[in-house]
């Protein structure tokens, strides 16, 4: 067991090991084991050696980033192609990532007003070509790594805005609130990631609640697989249903959690719940989702009582009272609903 966080759960990857093509087994079965070699150490994101190339900055609200192309080879960070204000590389999986990363920091600058995953400017650091065919992408504890996938399930992994927001996300989790990434800690730390992914994205499309998507990784899937993404915040388990990948297992109200040893307990899994929650909230209080449940949200995660394992419960209850604190009493029972809606109580009763 791993706690690397990263994009593709094993259990899509033991999927493709059992069912694929000879190509496309071994593209997951060197992902699964390589995914398994890695250990992330928990703590707070370390500054990336890499960063070092970049000229420092001390005024808040400087993006600065730094592309680096793997060329294959499992070692990062890689040769450095892109550094922050030079121009196209022309490779698209470099360039896609350099906007990612400027689009994710933008956002968490523009609407949260944070300086980047410690909120102190630090340095974004992707690395692309990651190994051959490599079926994902991961946030290692101080950069963000993207494969190529194998070009018939999975495309390269920069093509998804929200999963270079969703592994952003994840510095910031535990930059901030150091949520354990196992059972539902963890699922709560994969619900924020897909939270802020995916309001990265809608806030970059200019996109209502009623508007988007809401789904996860919507440009990973080839045309082969029947699916429109890896996950649906609005009707999770319903992502995907296709004869290699199986079917999407989220749950989406807390009578249908699952109980596993794997995943880490379902983290990947059991984020069905409170992302439907956010989804629930987000289209009930109307208009653009980041400027309402996304800042409750992030207020939530941003208080000091919240424990390192929590419950979907425990963060519940906060997300209800920061609704009321930032907003008002309507705006509390509309979260409170949301959640009571998955079946995820908040014993604190919304006037
Ligand atoms: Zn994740």
């Amino acid at each position: 067991m791993t706690d690397l966080r990263s994009f593709i759960p094993p259990y899509i990857l033991h999927r493709i090991v059992a069912h694929g093509s000879e190509h496309q087994r071994s593209s997951a079965m060197s992902t699964l084991a390589h995914v398994r070699t890695l250990r992330h150490t928990p703590g707070p994101p370390v500054r990336p050696a890499a960063a070092a190339i970049l000229p420092a900055t001390s005024k808040r609200g400087q993006v600065q980033r730094s592309v680096h192309d793997a060329q294959g080879k499992m070692l990062l960070p890689g040769m450095p192609v892109r550094l922050e204000g030079q121009a196209p590389s022309g490779d698209p999986a470099v360039d896609e990532a350099y906007d990612a990363l400027g689009a994710s920091y933008d956002f968490f600058w523009t609407v949260l007003g944070r300086d980047s995953i410690d909120d102190k400017g630090f340095a974004l650091i992707g690395s692309v070509h990651y190994g051959q065919d490599y079926e994902n992408a991961f946030w290692n504890g101080s950069q963000m790594v993207f494969g190529d996938g194998d070009g018939e399930i999975f495309q390269r992994f920069t093509r998804s805005l929200d999963v270079v927001g969703h592994e952003l996300t994840h510095g910031v989790v535990e930059s901030e609130a150091g949520l354990v990434y196992a059972d539902q800690s963890g699922a709560m730390n994969e619900s924020l990631s897909d939270v802020f992914g995916v309001l990265t994205k809608q806030y970059l499309l200019g996109h209502t609640a009623d508007q988007a998507d809401w789904l996860i990784g919507a440009d990973l899937l080839t045309p082969r697989i029947k699916g429109v993404g890896l996950r649906s915040m609005a009707h999770p388990g319903t992502a995907y249903d296709d004869p290699l990948l199986g079917k999407d297992p989220q749950p989406d109200h807390m009578r249908k959690f699952v109980i596993t040893q794997e995943d880490n307990g379902g983290v990947h899994i059991n984020s069905g719940i409170p992302n439907r929650a956010f989804y629930l909230a987000a289209k009930a209080l109307g208009g653009f989702a980041w400027e309402t449940a996304g800042l409750i949200w992030y207020d939530a995660l941003c208080d000091k009582r919240l424990s390192h394992e929590t419950s979907f419960s425990a963060f519940a209850k906060l997300t209800v009272e920061h609704a009321r604190r930032r907003f008002s009493a309507n705006e509390a029972r509309v979260v409170q609903r949301g959640w009571s809606q998955v079946g995820v109580e908040t014993t604190q009763e919304a006037p």
